[in-house]
């Protein structure tokens, strides 16, 4: 079934935010980035780790042999490709794992492995042959709480007795029932509702309580407090576990709030670099004139795959179809498409059956580019004020660190303003951006 994100009533020309500002947005974002994910990003940062009690020794794992799992827990985790642990895995395993149960907040950017590890904990820690609830999980959404699950019914796939319900909006069970399935995952108000006034579930009985994406779980008028009232009814040895993309000073004082006694691991996303990017600027006079432009750059060097950003969906789609007509492989990425529908173009790109990617801002978040060898503004970045959109430059052409291949930027300029721009960016990374004139290619190669 498709799920319906974006806002329909939307005009055509709407400019795209560059940053998920409505919880709406984040909750999409958040779905994206975990649709489009095949595997782990990459991260050198080191962990940091900050103990309850600093006495105590900190392990670190480098197998998941070493964590001693149950033997069927270890082949779904195998099973699911994982070799080893991921960095944040290798600290945040042994702590949850430890005895007795401590307590957990943990913070690093999507993708670094945190939904596989409290998945693991909870896992661990459920007695199959007992037929009541024994782990619970939040999730700030009906389709991040269904993707959370599948991730449980995939590690859990070897644990004969295990059995997952969930806890959400349309799960209609009969009155007077109680829950025979070890693992809960659910949004907060149903399982508030699950637990107090419906009482299908013994919260009592929870050993595991696992707050997940706890910046989106804020966002959303309602989710703290219901999130807050459900675990004061948890028993007092409850292991508590709260884990975020972000750290804002807000998620942090829900996370006080609601995991007493922590230990908290964080991990730096790897820093975006402009150090291997070859950065060029043309200046044109509106939007005919850059799409000349852009033809002119594909008829003289040899492009593997480019993404183009435009301002509005409305440019956004006129220049798709333009591209189209010159016999380009193009697909296009807007706002008003459903998160499924992204998540199917972006794949396709990645797999390389389309060449060029026409995208607007809200939709790049999250995506990629390293495999991409030229990124082209077709507008600059700018913000809801009309100055210069530092962060979303960067992450449009950045590349992180190490692995980043070497890349090629194009801005496409049109008038005064928009040149200002420009010299601003330019200012800001103290990077030279050169001027390139189109009909005379040449100093590109
Ligand atoms: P997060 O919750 O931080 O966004 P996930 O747990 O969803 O991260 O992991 C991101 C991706 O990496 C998923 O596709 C997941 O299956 C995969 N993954 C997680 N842990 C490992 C591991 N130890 N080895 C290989 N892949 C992993």
């Amino acid at each position: 079934c498709l799920l319906q994100f974006g806002k329909l009533h939307l005009k055509d020309d709407k400019v795209e935010p560059s940053t998920p500002e409505s919880n709406e947005d984040k909750a999409a974002q958040s779905l994206l980035n975990k649709l489009i994910r095949s595997n782990l990003v990459n991260n050198t940062n080191q962990v940091e780790v900050l103990q309850r009690d600093p006495n105590s020794p900190l392990y670190s794992v480098k197998s998941f042999e070493e964590l001693r799992l149950k033997p069927d827990l270890l082949k779904g985790v195998y099973t699911m490709g994982f070799n080893r642990p991921s960095k944040i895995q290798e600290t945040a395993l042994p702590m949850m794992l430890a005895e007795p149960p401590q307590n957990l907040i943990a913070q690093s950017q999507s993708g670094t492995g945190k939904t596989a590890a409290f998945v693991l904990a909870m896992l661990s820690r459920v007695d199959p042959a007992s037929r009541f609830p024994q782990c619970l999980c939040l999730s700030p959404t009906y389709e991040l709480a269904l993707q959370t699950g599948k991730v449980i019914e995939q590690m859990g796939k070897f644990s004969k007795e295990l059995k997952l319900a969930y806890a959400v909006r349309g799960n209609k069970l009969e009155r007077g029932h109680k829950i025979s399935e070890q693992v809960v995952i659910g949004t907060p108000g149903t399982v508030l509702d699950w637990c107090s006034k419906l009482r299908f579930i013994d919260p009592k009985k929870i050993k595991v309580f696992v707050l997940d994406e706890a910046d989106v779980m804020i966002a959303t008028q309602g989710h703290q407090d219901q999130s807050v009232r459900i675990q004061k009814m948890l028993p007092k040895g409850c292991q508590m576990l709260l884990f975020s993309a972000t750290f804002e000073e807000s998620v942090w004082g829900f996370a006080q709030k609601v995991v007493p006694e922590p230990n908290i691991i964080k991990l730096k996303r790897e820093e975006e670099t402009l150090d291997t990017i070859k950065q060029y600027y043309v200046v044109c006079n509106n939007k005919e004139e850059k799409f000349q432009a852009l033809c002119n750059i594909y008829g003289s060097i040899t492009i593997a795959q480019a993404m183009i950003f435009c301002h509005t969906r409305k440019t956004a789609s006129w220049l798709a179809g333009e591209l189209s007509k010159e016999n380009h492989q193009v697909a296009l990425l807007s706002g008003e498409m459903m998160v499924e529908q992204r998540a199917a173009v972006i794949d396709r790109f990645r797999e390389g059956k389309e060449k060029v990617l026409v995208t607007t801002n809200v939709c790049a978040r999250g995506i990629d580019v390293e495999q991409v060898s030229v990124v082209i503004n077709f507008d600059l970045p700018v913000d809801k004020d009309g100055n210069p959109d530092n962060e979303t430059y960067l992450h449009r052409i950045g590349r992180t660190g190490r692995f980043g291949k070497r890349g090629l930027a194009i801005n496409m300029v049109d008038g005064k303003h928009s040149m200002n721009i420009l010299k601003r960016i330019q200012e800001h990374f103290n990077k030279r951006i050169e001027h390139l004139d189109t009909d005379d290619m040449d100093e590109i190669e």
